[in-house]
């Protein structure tokens, strides 16, 4: 029985993964973790019975083990307690699930410890994606992505890998707001960017995908999973989410994958690839689609866009500021402390202001974070 453990179970990847592996049985479930939703993680380890949970905050961590003392699993917190789950002994795969660079370090030891990673944590890739991905060939682990583009592009690449990519070909609905002018966004509330047109996620990615911030860290995630440069990825606005990405090699031939969007077929696919499993979604039924749709991006209204294909070119540390920026001025728009167009304003403002760290380690990215974090709260 293939043994895997979930960083991040009680979110919307995590929950998601957790159907995949009850609808098809025959998986064990080692280790979970979450950040704070114990009521939830407890109805998981009673359903799982994993060996390990581990808590993000110890006094929550302290509370699930009083509720599941008549239960074997053990209790660990903080991120003692997420690196001891990312290299569970007894798990093969860890499907990295949590949001932000939290994920780095877990991820990082997990492929230390020879575990194939099963990527949705993008935020890991965008900042240390030139850590990992060298690591990753050393240990010979298998990084398989999660997100429904890159998984679209990885299945389109299957019997090219002697091929050369062309181009690839980057899927965007555009979000609640696409067509609209950036004079148009100024009053944008919190409740209308977390309204996805296709997508049901968690809340900050579900606003990344508004402003396209979520497009561009993907850009940044394709550059490392598949070794090509900025100027060959190509985003393309294509809204009914119906054709997931694809790869144009140089023949001039497009392999494209498409799907109804539902993240159950990515995450099935990276539990059991190279092996596809029975569809849990809805079928794709061609004859209903009136019609599929691809648009350039307006990348002056979405910015976000623009300055993630700065922080690529620029590299180093530049993601990490990217992301951390966003990170923050996410979190401060959710708190109704800043208006929406103030995220890509404030993104931009930290990327003209920090210092650049040609080929950062895990310490100097974290640091940058802090300096981005420090920063912005010393100004919004
Ligand atoms: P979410 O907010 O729904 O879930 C996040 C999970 O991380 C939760 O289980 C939460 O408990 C956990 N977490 C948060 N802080 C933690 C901490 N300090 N310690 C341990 N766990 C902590 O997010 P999501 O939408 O599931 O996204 C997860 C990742 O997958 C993100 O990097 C996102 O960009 C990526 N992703 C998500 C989707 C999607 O459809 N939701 C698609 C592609 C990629
Ligand atoms: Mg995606």
């Amino acid at each position: 029985m293939k043994k895997i453990a979930i960083l991040g179970s009680t979110g919307s990847i995590g929950t998601q993964t957790l159907e995949v592996v009850q609808a098809n049985n025959d998986i064990e479930v080692t280790a979970l973790s979450c950040g704070s939703r114990i009521d939830l993680l407890e109805q998981q380890i009673r359903r799982f019975r994993p060996k390990l949970a581990s808590v993000w905050e110890e006094k929550k961590a302290a509370e699930l083990k009083t509720r599941i003392r008549d239960l074997n699993t053990k209790v660990s917190y903080g991120m003692e307690g997420l690196l001891e789950a990312a290299q569970h002994p007894e798990a093969e795969l860890l499907v990295t699930a949590i949001v932000g660079m939290l994920g780095i370090r877990p991820t990082i030891a997990a492929i230390r410890a020879g575990k194939t990673i099963a990527l949705a944590n993008k935020e890991t890739l965008v900042t240390a994606g030139h850590l990992i991905m060298p690591l990753a060939a050393e240990m010979g682990v298998p990084i398989l992505p999660v997100d429904s583009e890159h998984s679209a592009i990885f299945q389109s690449l299957n019997g090219e890998r002697q091929n050369e990519i062309e181009r690839i070909l980057l899927t965007a609905s555009g979000g609640p707001f696409r067509g609209k002018k950036r004079e148009e966004l100024s009053d944008i509330r919190p409740e209308d960017a977390l309204k996805h047109p296709n997508w049901s996620m968690g809340r900050k990615i579900t606003i990344d995908s508004s402003t396209m911030v979520n497009k561009g860290l993907e850009v940044i995630e394709a550059k490392w999973l598949f070794g090509v440069e900025p100027e060959q990825i190509q985003v393309v606005v294509h809204p009914q989410s119906i054709l997931h990405s694809a790869v144009e090699f140089k023949d001039g031939a497009v392999i494209a994958q498409l799907g109804t969007p539902d993240m159950r077929l990515p995450i099935q696919y990276a539990l059991y690839y190279p092996n596809r499993r029975s569809r849990l979604g809805e079928q794709l039924d061609l004859f209903k689609l009136q019609n599929l749709t691809f648009e350039k991006p307006d990348t002056e209204t979405f910015s976000g866009l623009a300055l993630a294909y700065q922080a690529l070119e620029k590299g180093g540390n530049l993601p990490t500021v990217f992301n951390a920026a966003n990170e923050r001025a996410v979190a401060l728009f959710l708190d109704g402390k800043i208006s929406y167009l103030q995220i890509t304003e404030i993104i931009r403002n930290a990327m003209d202001n920090c210092r650049h760290i040609a080929a950062p380690d895990v310490e100097e990215i974290l640091e940058t974070e802090r300096e981005v974090y420090d920063f912005i709260d010393s100004r919004w």
